[in-house]
């Protein structure tokens, strides 16, 4: 799996949420904030972005509200609570994005489409895809990230073991800390 990113090229970082931010639950939907669980390093990952990047935001499919298992208000009660979590320990996300269809719907913003992709240089248009980072533990997060013309980094972290070299697949790290670590590492050796 090829490793080598420019990082210094990078500016704007896409987030998926469950298996990068939170542990995900399986075959199942984090619905509230007692289901939420950071991953190991996360927080202190999100730290550190906030000085790396200039826009930071987060694009999750969460079909679960399409399917009537939880409502658009525990999402945002939910995401309230996680954004203050990031804000407590310094870190910073410009905004959420959620696709809350139904996969069967056909929508334009469900990944790997990339309607969040253009909802967010909507919202931010000094947005270069070609200067982006798409962060995710599904494929669809990196064909998502592919289809808008970003960079993809593969987060393995609960999908052991890495999946066979893929196109649309730059690098792969098992956690967003790790990411972190290597972002660090490479602006140290820019700038020693
Ligand atoms: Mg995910
Ligand atoms: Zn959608």
């Amino acid at each position: 799996m090829p490793s080598a990113l420019d990082f210094s090229s990078l500016k704007y970082l896409f987030l998926d949420r469950d298996g990068v931010l939170n542990r995900r639950i399986p075959d199942d939907y984090v619905r509230n904030p007692d289901q939420w669980e950071w991953l190991p390093g996360a927080l202190e990952a999100l730290s550190l972005f906030a000085g790396y990047f200039e826009i930071i935001v987060i694009v999750s499919n969460q079909q679960g509200v399409g399917k009537g298992l939880f409502s658009e208000t525990d999402l945002h009660t939910l995401t309230r609570f996680f954004l203050e979590d990031i804000r407590e320990n310094g870190g910073r996300i410009d905004k959420v994005f959620y696709c809350t269809h139904l996969k069967k719907e056909d929508c334009a913003c469900r990944k790997p489409g990339t309607g969040m992709a253009t909802l967010a240089k909507e919202a931010f248009p000094q947005i270069d895809f070609s200067a982006s980072l798409m962060t995710g533990d599904s494929l669809s997060d990196m064909q998502f990230g592919k289809n808008a013309g970003m960079k993809t980094v593969f987060i393995t972290t609960e999908r052991q073991p890495e999946p066979e070299e893929q196109p649309w697949i730059d690098a792969c790290y098992r956690s967003l800390k790790e990411l972190a670590e290597a972002m660090s590492a490479s602006d140290a050796s820019h700038n020693p």
